[in-house]
């Protein structure tokens, strides 16, 4: 069959395209960053592509050819932004690598990758001197900093960010790439086996910026003012450096200082409109204005995203009068495949249950489709009640994991769709909830118990600050659940008082068999808690209903 051709003209989607766009249509609005030091610096989209263009020069004149991958290690500030346009830019590989992970994971990840070079903020560089004797490629380290501040280092092959800089041109003509093309690499966290890349291309990666613009309700334009606490390192920090340029928003850098007090400081006084994060962040926030008696006097919406929020974590934020938007997404996903956001909520709701419909994950963006499998690939229904695993398909999603041909086998279906390993229900709305990981589920006397659902329930009890419910082995029921509870400092909580709470807020076999007090959560590199060492901690522990 012929098809009648549209007569359009066709350009690449590049990244290259979004720091030329912002320059040229948002060239005024700043970027500002704080440093490790506490310091601030302040500086345009316009500043930033001259910058830009001079790094991308300066990485040519290097040998850096399209395809090399190129690794970060730092914190979000403005010479990361930088390189995540230069390096993409001339179509090498910007591969950012999380500083928390353990040292085998760094040095398989870099070995993996095969970096050739290691940009890394001063803050970082023992990190990277300690791995160095394992590291199989990499030909240079440059520390990002100027040449006064350049800190003493036993590695031979260091080099100044700010000299690479000085002399290059300030404008650069950026090669015709295929939008194809690989322009960034993350790692996932990979609790259990060694970590995995997904290696996002330019198109998706601009494709995913267009729909996190449009899928976040008209929050990100000119004169909102975002700070992207979720970390540079981790899947692109869920995009926003791409979509705030794009959009004409502002940027906050907050550096490595992310505690509640310091996020205040910076929320106030840099008139931060919009922030995005992970819940434990947003734990910390709350916990400094309550203890301060602080308030939130210029942000207007947060997202919270990564972890499931509790409802009380949602009341919380919008008792500032701080809209909370929810989001879903994995590093396999760039990340953000749903939203929850107030435009979508269903009418005639009071304002308890619209707090308690935004712990839904909300709807996808365009171009992503989702459904749900059952045991043995069945479908489920989008009833809004059954439960099965999350399946996606769309182009900001990965086709297959960077050079695993094993992990990727293990994680398509038939018909090429991404299993997310979460399990949830669809609403005939499209909307999505998570009930769990499947790894996390707890299965008692062949019913499911949600683990997230548990945690959000006795995260309403005032003596509690975190908690986590994980499966104990059971000789009658196969599992129960053990609750793991950090109290509010200085509370003096019991057990008795937790689980009547729960008695009157789950399904009655939802009450855990027993509840163990710690000081901290275990939290993994993405700051999340870590329910693998949780479990270890707590493996052969004997439950009092035994
Ligand atoms: P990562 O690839 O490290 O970003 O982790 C992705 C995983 O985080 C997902 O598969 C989910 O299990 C979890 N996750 C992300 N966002 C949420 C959310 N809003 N609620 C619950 N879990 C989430």
């Amino acid at each position: 069959m012929s098809v009648l051709m549209g007569q359009m003209m066709e350009r690449p989607l590049l990244i290259s395209s979004i720091i030329d766009y912002a320059a040229a249509v948002y060239g005024d609005i700043p970027i500002v960053s704080r440093d490790a030091a506490g310091l601030t610096h302040r500086y345009s989209y316009r500043d930033a592509s001259v910058r830009i263009a001079r790094l991308a020069h300066a990485l040519t004149g290097m040998g850096v050819k399209p395809g090399d991958r190129i690794a970060t290690v730092a914190w979000n500030g403005y010479r990361h932004f930088e390189l995540y346009y230069a390096i993409s830019g001339i179509g090498a590989v910007c591969h950012t690598v999380n500083p928390r992970l353990f040292r085998d994971q760094l040095v398989h990840i870099f070995n993996h990758a095969e970096d050739r070079l290691i940009f890394v903020d001063p803050s970082l560089l023992p990190l990277v001197e300690g791995l160095a004797p394992d590291l199989s490629s990499v030909e240079s380290v440059i520390v990002m900093s100027d040449a006064a501040d350049m800190p003493e280092s036993a590695l031979g092959n260091i080099l100044c960010y700010e000299k690479l800089l000085e002399g290059q041109p300030e404008s650069i003509d950026w090669p015709s790439l295929d939008e194809r093309a690989a322009a960034a690499l993350c790692y996932t966290s990979g609790t259990t086996a060694n970590p995995k890349g997904a290696l996002y291309s330019h198109r998706s990666t601009v494709l995913h910026a267009l729909g996190s613009v449009v899928g976040q309700d008209g929050w990100l334009r000119p004169g909102q003012v975002f700070m992207p606490v979720v970390p540079m390192f981790h899947v692109c920090a869920w995009g926003y450096p791409y979509a705030c340029p794009l959009s004409g928003t502002a940027m906050v850098m907050p550096g490595p200082r992310l505690d509640g007090a310091s996020l205040h400081d910076l929320i106030e006084g840099e008139g931060v409109t919009l922030s995005a994060g992970v819940p434990t962040l947003w734990y910390g926030l709350m916990e400094h204005l309550r203890k301060t008696g602080g308030t939130l006097t210029k942000l207007k919406a947060l997202v919270c995203g990564g972890a499931a929020p509790s409802l009380a974590l949602i009341q919380e934020i919008e008792s500032h009068g701080v809209e909370f938007l929810h989001g879903w997404g994995l590093t396999e996903t760039s990340p953000i495949v749903t939203t929850c956001l107030n435009s979508t909520l269903p009418e005639n709701l009071t304002p308890e249950e619209r707090q308690r419909y935004k712990l839904k994950q909300g709807r996808p963006l365009y171009g992503i489709d989702v459904k749900l499998a059952g045991e043995g690939g069945k479908t489920v229904p989008h009833d809004g009640e059954s439960a099965g695993e999350i399946l996606l398909r769309g182009n900001t999603v990965i086709s297959g994991y960077y050079r695993d041909a094993e992990a990727s086998e293990a994680s398509f279906d038939e018909d090429g769709w991404f299993r997310t390993g979460d399990i949830g229900t669809l609403n005939a709305a499209g909307t999505l909830q998570l009930t769990d990981r499947a790894k996390d589920l707890i299965k008692s006397g062949g019913e499911w118990i949600s683990s997230i659902d548990l945690e959000s329930a006795v995260l309403g009890h005032p003596g509690v600050a975190a908690a986590a419910a994980i499966a104990i082995p059971h000789p009658k029921w196969d599992e129960r659940p053990l609750l793991v509870v950090v109290p509010v400092e200085g509370q003096d909580v019991d057990k008795g008082s937790i689980l009547d709470y729960l008695r009157g807020a789950v399904a009655s076999f939802w009450v855990p068999d027993d509840i163990a007090f710690v000081d901290e959560m275990p939290l993994t590199a993405t700051g999340k808690i870590s329910k693998r060492q949780l479990r270890q901690r707590f493996e052969g522990y004997k439950l009092p209903t035994a």
